[in-house]
């Protein structure tokens, strides 16, 4: 029998059935709102076609709504003390795999080859908050194919991610995400949704992940270097952060000729520059 999780009275039971011990080291934050979880499925547009990445399944209570919708669901969970309950909630569903470790330490890649034979994947999520950032750019910067990713995240982690040039959440996570995809903020969602509520408000964001880059730069990679310079040092203009930034090379005289040429003020500070000035100011610094 089927028997869902999506509810306080269901998921207090299983908790106490196992007298499971909430982690709060491992961002452990339960949803119990049935509406948020419909939300989130519909937003990923999930399909009987997909191969779905969950990670951090918890007890179970999105991947139940994950093996109902897709074809194929591959859950990766930290918490070991949390293998046996989902092996009892997600007993009648024959089409999710559980795997027992550190998401940061996987080949998302090899699962992606694995079980969705190199396919984009779509990787849905009430994700761990502590380490949002590393997930979000691990599954970028490794070339993983992914169609979206469609995650619950801290509400000032999601602003961050679609803002741009002015506002006060701007900064070098915005960027790389709208480098790699075009962000919605999908759902805002209180803290009681979740057993425990966490101290923090939460949103539902979709990364849709872009064919090609909204941006054509020839050196990614320095590109990325420059707008972390600008941003370390948010109060400093650009000219300073770039060169008081140790990782990058160009003297004071290059960097100054670089504003110039784009018809930018000396006093401009990084904050200012949109992602194609970031992508030209790369170009020419780049120039042999
Ligand atoms: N998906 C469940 C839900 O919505 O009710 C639980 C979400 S909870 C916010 C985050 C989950 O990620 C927890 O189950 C936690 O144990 C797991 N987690 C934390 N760090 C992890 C890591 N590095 N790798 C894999 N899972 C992790």
């Amino acid at each position: 029998m089927k028997e869902y999780l999506g509810n306080p009275k269901n998921t207090i039971e299983i908790i106490q059935k196992y007298e499971f011990m909430f982690q709060k080291k491992f961002g452990q934050n339960f949803l119990i709102d049935t509406h948020v979880l419909e939300k989130i499925i519909n937003a990923a547009g999930v399909t009987k076609d997909d191969c779905v990445l969950e990670i951090g399944p918890g007890i179970g209570t999105m991947t139940q709504y994950l093996a109902e919708n897709a074809r194929q669901v591959v859950a990766v969970e930290i918490d070991r003390n949390l293998i046996p309950i989902l092996g009892e909630t997600l007993a009648a569903w024959d089409n999710v795999t559980i795997i027992n470790e550190d998401i940061l330490k996987v080949d998302i890649r090899e699962l992606a080859d694995r079980y969705n034979g190199g396919r984009p994947i779509k990787v849905v999520a009430n994700l761990p908050y502590y380490i949002t950032t590393p997930i979000i750019m691990g599954l970028f910067e490794s070339g993983v194919p992914i169609d979206n990713i469609t995650v619950m995240v801290q509400k000032e982690v999601a602003d961050r991610m679609k803002e741009g040039p002015g506002s006060k959440d701007y900064g070098a996570l915005s960027l790389a995400v709208q480098y790699y995809a075009k962000p919605e903020i999908v759902a805002n969602v209180p803290p009681n949704c979740f057993i425990p509520r966490p101290n923090v408000g939460s949103a539902v964001i979709r990364l849709t992940r872009y064919t090609d880059p909204p941006v054509t730069v020839r050196d990614e990679k320095l590109m990325f270097k420059l707008i972390r310079a600008s941003f370390n040092q948010r109060r400093k203009t650009l000219q300073n952060g770039l060169n008081n930034a140790p990782e990058l090379p160009f003297s004071k005289e290059k960097v100054a000729a670089a504003i110039a040429r784009m018809g930018l003020p000396a006093s401009v500070r990084g904050e200012a520059l949109t992602l194609s000035q970031f992508a030209e100011l790369s170009d020419i610094l780049g120039e042999p």
